[in-house]
């Protein structure tokens, strides 16, 4: 059993009663891979360690970041994305610019990195607990953005384009405040599944969901490209994991300049069809 928190676009969320995402996608092949059964408990984000760690599941997976203090409760898998802590704000609100964060409201997710970082001290980056306000869910928080409760909203990168592209008049500022590491929680005693999920995502998992979540410009994503053609070649590869991934020409041709292989070529060796 995953738990999740499927208020997490694009890495988890419900279309009617079905689960989707990235991290349902990623689960299902390390499932397959392991010849597993998924099953997907939807939980409040901040339950997922908790549950984690008595053994109610058998891993959290909600675009987690790996944090020192969740490690002193769960272990982590090798990470598998990367997350950019982002604010949104209105098109025409008070926040127009990070120095503008100053004695405004700000909304969060609950138990999240956004939540922790923001409510820190000044001395630490934050912005102190009076000027947050938490919420169940990101959507939520995004709620309070557009009814004016709150004049910002701290958030992962992915699921802030999510919120942009489904609100007019919001936008993410051009700043990023904390970088991070997305990786699946898993209970400090079963080091037998740690293991076996690791060896999952070493067969190639980390590769297919890193294109997809970073701009495929850099040279880090030119070399993911080559790392999967060579696991791709090693393990004969077939997991179907590229998800929604947006290839365009312009993509393709710049790294042809760069790698030996063109994106589209990595993306049909992971897929079946
Ligand atoms: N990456 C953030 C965290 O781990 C948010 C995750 C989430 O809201 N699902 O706290």
């Amino acid at each position: 059993t995953m738990a999740t928190n499927a208020a997490f676009p694009p890495y988890e969320y419900k279309e009617g009663e079905e689960f989707k995402g990235i991290d349902v996608e990623i689960a299902a092949a390390i499932a397959e891979y392991l010849d597993m059964e998924l099953e997907i408990a939807d939980v409040e984000f901040g339950s997922i360690i908790g549950g984690v760690q008595s053994g109610k599941f058998d891993m959290g997976m909600a675009g987690m970041t790996v944090t020192e203090d969740r490690l002193q409760n769960v272990n982590f898998s090798s990470t598998y994305a990367t997350g950019v802590q982002v604010v949104i704000v209105k098109e025409d609100g008070a926040v127009q610019s990070l120095d503008d964060m100053e004695g405004v409201k700000i909304g969060v997710q609950q138990d999240t990195t956004g939540h922790i970082y923001a409510s820190d001290t000044p001395e630490k980056g934050g912005y102190g607990e009076d000027a947050v306000i938490a919420y169940k869910t990101g959507a939520d928080a995004v709620q309070a953005l557009i009814t004016d409760k709150v004049q910002c909203v701290i958030i992962d990168n992915e699921p802030a384009k999510a919120f942009v592209e489904a609100n007019k008049g919001l936008k993410i500022l051009d700043a990023t405040w904390v970088e991070e590491e997305y990786a699946i929680a898993i209970a400090k005693e079963n080091t037998e599944l740690l293991e076996k999920i690791n060896g999952a995502l070493d067969a190639g998992l980390e590769v297919g969901v890193y294109f997809y979540s970073q701009a495929i410009t850099t040279e880090e994503a030119i070399e993911e490209a080559n790392f999967v053609m060579e696991q791709v070649q090693r393990y004969d590869i077939t997991f179907p994991i590229v998800y929604d991934w947006e290839i365009t020409e312009a993509d393709n041709a710049r790294t042809s300049n760069i790698a030996p292989y063109t994106v589209t070529e990595c993306a049909a060796a992971f897929c079946d069809t």
